[in-house]
């Protein structure tokens, strides 16, 4: 056994003042020692256990707002966050635009070339959308293969710009990545808090409109929404503003390399 002792000394003074002889006290630490040491111990796990549980918060808040597949917002976690920066936005008078982007006939990407690609091409896309955001812009999974996106202090030609940008990257990096296809496109519609609606549904309504109008007029294309003053009408139908002027639209098959 090993004994730990605390050793205390002190002189001892005749009359004279010389030294007669040393006083030396040994007190036996043994036992508060290791109540120290194990002490220490209980202490360094339980920072150990704390910084596990942190970690695993994090996780768990991760996988509960995001969607699996793609590491996007969820849509409950979206939409959350999308009452957040719009009220914001609203009370500040500040610029947000948003994207609503859906994958082009992709009924038939999965026909053709199953499921598990079909899953890629949404990895894919979610990646593109990352990849022209920034940290605090929010891109949710809304459906299957449709996306929301907000930007927030970005106009609607600015968002404009984004969604070309998603757009072309789809087409050629899906080119580049599936060899034997499929080359997928993608329609987006873009609505802006300047398009004056009452809460983030009826923004949301608003570039679901202008999807709608960019699936309807040929597919692979940007539609901006916008309020017809003449007619005093959403103006579901019309298209001018700043529509991207796209190659005419093609059939999955005819996108199928030979
Ligand atoms: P449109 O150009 O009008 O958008 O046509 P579409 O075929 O893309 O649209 P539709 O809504 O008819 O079909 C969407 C398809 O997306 C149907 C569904 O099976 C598929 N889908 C939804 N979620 C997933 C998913 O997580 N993985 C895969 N592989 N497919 C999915
Ligand atoms: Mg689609
Ligand atoms: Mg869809």
């Amino acid at each position: 056994n090993l004994y730990k002792f605390l050793i205390n000394s002190s002189p001892i003074q005749g009359k004279d003042g010389t030294t007669q002889g040393v006083l030396i006290t040994l007190d036996d630490i043994t036992e508060l020692e290791e109540h120290n040491t194990n002490l220490q111990t209980m202490v360094r796990r339980l920072e150990e256990s704390q910084t596990k549980i942190q970690q695993q918060n994090k996780e768990l808040h991760f996988l509960a707002n995001r969607d699996s597949l793609t590491g996007c917002l969820n849509r409950r976690s979206f939409n959350e966050q999308f009452e957040r920066v719009f009220k914001e936005a609203k009370k500040t008078n500040s610029e947000l635009a948003c994207i609503m982007a859906d994958l082009d006939h992709f009924k038939r990407v999965n026909d053709t070339y199953g499921h598990a690609v079909g899953d890629e091409v949404i990895k894919l896309l979610a990646e593109i959308l990352h990849a022209n955001t920034r940290k605090n812009d929010l891109v949710g999974r809304y459906g299957g293969e449709e996306f929301f996106v907000v930007l927030p202090g970005l106009t609607v030609e600015e968002a404009f710009v984004v969604a070309e940008r998603i757009r072309l990257r789809i087409k050629d990096e899906s080119a580049n990545r599936f060899k034997d296809g499929p080359i997928v496109t993608v329609s987006s519609g873009i609505a802006s808090i300047k398009d004056n609606p009452d809460n983030p549904a009826a923004l949301n309504r608003f570039a679901d409109e202008a999807l709608y109008i960019a699936k309807e007029s040929g597919r692979n294309r940007v539609i901006r929404w916008q309020y017809d003053t003449q007619y005093g009408v959403h103006a579901q139908l019309k298209v001018k503003g700043c529509e991207t002027t796209t190659e005419s639209v093609s059939e999955i098959a005819d996108l199928k390399p030979e």
